[in-house]
């Protein structure tokens, strides 16, 4: 049987990643993690010293860029022309920037063909903002995860505090909101959910809870 095509969207720290990974591993799917091709984009303009504005290098940078996930025995890794990019991607300074240049088309509309190939054949768990609304409205199953926005930057503090010391709650749940109003407000693919996604609020639950609600929903689906 075609393996289905399954779509998780939602704000950062929602729990997105773990959930799409392991799930993915269940089903014995692939897992896709889209922001990461934002990062890619991101770092490829940083390290061609090209302002998030400047379109018409933005369109160049990404006529020249080749991205390849690839799984390995440390995990998935991500290749920018033949480079792994994987740790690299992961700076607050991307993070924010992959948001900036998120907003325009140019990026948009040359990921959305990246993400649609990636996605043939099915058998895919794609996570990101707009996966079940603009990259793949036909998906199979949509699933649309949240939780309140304090245990999402207490999530996300924890997170970076292992690997940037100094970090504080404070800035992390500021750069977050930001992020979050950014990505929810602008005009091309928002963040929102689909009409017809399920969603779901990880607020109180573990995460193996969200793992056993999203089989239940795809096993009612696949009956
Ligand atoms: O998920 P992650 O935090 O890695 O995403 C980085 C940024 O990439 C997001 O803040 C968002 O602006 C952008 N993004 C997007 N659409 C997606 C995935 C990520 O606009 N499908």
């Amino acid at each position: 049987m075609k393996g289905l095509l399954i779509t998780i969207d939602g704000p950062s720290g929602a729990g997105k990643s773990t959930v799409s990974q392991r799930l993915a591993m269940l089903l014995d799917y692939n897992y896709i993690d889209t922001g990461a091709l934002y990062r890619a984009v991101a770092l490829a303009a940083l390290s061609k010293g090209c302002a998030p504005d400047d379109n018409e290098n933005l369109a160049k940078i990404c006529s020249h860029l080749a991205l390849r996930f690839e799984n390995t025995s440390k995990g998935q890794r991500l290749y920018a022309n033949g480079d792994d990019i994987t740790e690299r991607i992961r700076t607050p300074e991307i993070t924010m920037l992959a948001s900036a240049i998120s907003a325009k088309s140019v990026i948009r509309e040359y990921l959305m063909d990246v993400q649609r190939e990636m996605g043939r054949g099915g058998g895919v768990v794609f996570e990101g903002r707009d996966m079940g609304t603009v990259v793949f409205p036909e998906a199979d199953i949509k699933f649309y995860l949240d939780a309140d926005p304090d245990t999402r930057a207490l999530r996300r503090y924890k997170e970076l505090a292992e690997k940037h010391a100094g970090t504080s709650l404070t800035e992390v749940k500021g750069a977050m909101k930001k992020r979050d109003e950014d990505d929810s407000t602008r005009t091309l693919a928002p963040l929102k959910p689909a009409h017809d996604a399920i969603r779901i609020d990880s607020t109180y639950l573990e995460i193996e809870q969200v793992i056993e609600a999203m089989l239940e929903h795809i096993g009612a689906q696949t009956k």
